[in-house]
């Protein structure tokens, strides 16, 4: 094995592709069900996991194993029936809420070791949501030093370790966590803990900065965890801010409590005249029939179907992240929950942290649904590039106005008129040619074939203020970068409105020509008999 992780696409800050491990792969983004330890204490028979759910990698409590096998268990896959790579998580968490078990950073790392767990996890102090700033911060110093110091402790290779990331609501432990742990050799993979209760109380905004935040700061080769998902609906969120696994027992906690999951929401049972699924469960049972089962076998069955859905909602992911389109996944959930949409806005509001992965492995076209899509990193990216392109190497400018149309149907008029600016020497020599359009802005027809540009697909309504944004900040940047004579053309309605009634346009208007028509192939030579007529 070469590698440990294999990226092989990447969408905004999401990675799909493969952790090797000696017990198997993993796919990622990849959702890991939490398993009791004791094969009897779970819904689900852990040994069909991987044959029938496609799971490739679950986390257990060594907290449980501790208390309930220690000295007895030699290997946590014998005991779990799970043959694939399991991660165990350091006990502490537990150990907080219900102490008897002494546990120190040594005999962490042991026991860890000593079970045969793939992925292991130093002794981490998580943070609760209601710790002081000075509680946080002594914490995460502490599990910053044990961190550091595990390297005298492990003896068996075997186990891989992970490195916990805490901080919780404070974004600036979250930072330090991550800058003093990102670059440690010895740890494989890092973990996010201390969301738990960020998630309980739907603070997907606080949950999307802390993960943000931690990521940038993380080793990028090496894989990113998140302890503690809970619901499906979040999935596509933590994945798009670059987490690649995470962990939720939610597909069994939901069950004991009659609850049905879906990738957007949860009903109860009772809600249900007709399951909203056709997993083997659902296509096989009623509502009606389930509830009239007894507690452990309708718990089982909920269970089975939850954890479907989990399973159904991080191949929509992967799926999502081929084709690029995660944002418009991310979009379409961000409509179904406020919460959801406050996590989102985090995302859009960050969306320059989402460029680096972005477009690079995109072969498709963007979609352009609404105006949240004005915040697409592909878009911030051609405004960035544009920012450091020369635009005005000449002295003069054409605007081509395409505001509220189409832009797929003009390709053919935009090579047209490439042909013409190319053909007239002149008009070369002195003239910018640029094409206004809603999402992108400023488009240089010289680049106008370029990726993304040309492989758009919008809705061409965009709100009237919007609109008007992209107007205003266009003459901002035509006045600020002094051209001497301009030519509009083309969607002018809004444009002759302002021109006319604001005086911050500090250009001289008799250098100002419009040409208000609507712009389409068959107006061509309408263009050219203007564009030749100017010279
Ligand atoms: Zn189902």
């Amino acid at each position: 094995v070469k590698y440990l992780f294999e990226i092989t696409n990447t969408d905004l800050l999401a990675r799909k592709g493969i952790i090797h491990t000696a017990k198997g792969d993993i796919r990622t983004p990849c959702f890991v069900p939490v398993v009791h330890p004791e094969p009897s204490k779970n819904f689900i028979d852990v040994q069909t996991f991987q044959d029938k759910y496609l799971v490739d990698f679950i986390i257990t409590s060594s907290y449980i194993l501790r208390k309930r096998f220690e000295n007895k268990i030699t290997n946590l896959h014998d005991l779990t029936s799970f043959p694939g790579p399991i991660m165990t998580d350091s006990g502490a968490y537990q150990s907080l809420l219900y102490g008897e078990i002494e546990l120190t950073p040594k005999n962490v790392i042991e026991f860890q070791e000593f079970i045969g767990s793939d992925f292991g996890v130093p002794l981490d102090i998580p943070i609760s949501i209601n710790d002081s700033y000075a509680e946080a911060k002594m914490k995460v110093e502490k599990t910053i030093e044990r961190s550091r110091d595990i390297s005298s402790l492990i003896s068996n290779t075997n186990t891989k370790w992970v490195a916990p990331i805490q901080g919780g609501k404070f974004i600036d432990l979250v930072k330090k966590s991550a800058q003093e742990l990102g670059h440690i050799e010895i740890f494989d993979m890092f973990a996010i803990g201390s969301v738990v209760e960020i998630m309980n109380n739907y603070m997907y905004d606080t949950l999307l900065e802390i993960i943000l935040t931690a990521k940038q700061y993380l080793d990028p080769k090496k894989p990113v965890h998140l302890f503690g998902a809970g619901h499906p609906s979040i999935f596509p969120f933590i994945v798009a801010a670059g987490c690649d696994s995470f962990d939720s027992a939610a597909y069994a906690l939901y069950a004991q409590e009659n609850r049905y999951l879906t990738n957007t929401q949860t009903f109860l049972l009772d809600e249900l005249d007709e399951f909203p699924c056709n997993c083997p469960i659902c296509s096989t049972i009623s509502p009606t029939e389930m509830k009239g089962l007894k507690k452990n076998e309708r718990v089982k069955l909920l269970a089975t179907h939850n954890l479907y859905v989990c399973q159904t909602e991080i191949m929509n992911i992967r799926r999502a992240i081929s084709s690029g389109t995660l944002w418009n996944l991310l979009e379409s959930r961000s409509r179904v929950h406020p919460n959801l949409r406050k996590g989102f806005n985090v995302l859009i509001k960050h969306s320059s942290l989402l460029l680096p992965n972005s477009s690079s492995t995109k072969k498709k076209g963007l979609f352009f649904v609404s105006d949240s899509d004005l915040e697409k990193p592909e878009v911030l990216l051609h405004k960035k590039r544009l920012s450091e392109l020369k635009l005005n190497k000449r002295k003069k400018l054409i605007v081509l106005s395409i505001l509220n149309k189409d832009i797929t149907e003009l390709y053919d008029l935009f090579t047209n008129l490439k042909n013409i600016m190319k053909s007239n020497d002149k008009l070369n020599r002195n003239y910018e040619f640029w094409i206004l359009n809603d999402y992108f802005g400023i488009i240089p027809l010289e680049i106008s074939d370029v990726y993304p540009l040309s492989q758009s697909v919008s809705v061409t309504t965009l709100p009237e203020n919007q609109l008007m944004n992209i107007i205003h900040s266009t003459l901002d940047f035509i006045t600020k970068l002094k051209f001497k004579e301009i030519i509009f053309l083309g969607e002018l309605a809004e444009f002759l409105t302002i021109l006319q009634n604001q005086s911050f346009f500090t250009f001289d208007k008799e250098k100002i020509k419009a040409y208000n028509f609507s712009v389409s192939q068959k107006n061509f030579d309408k263009i050219k008999f203007i564009l030749n007529s100017v010279f």
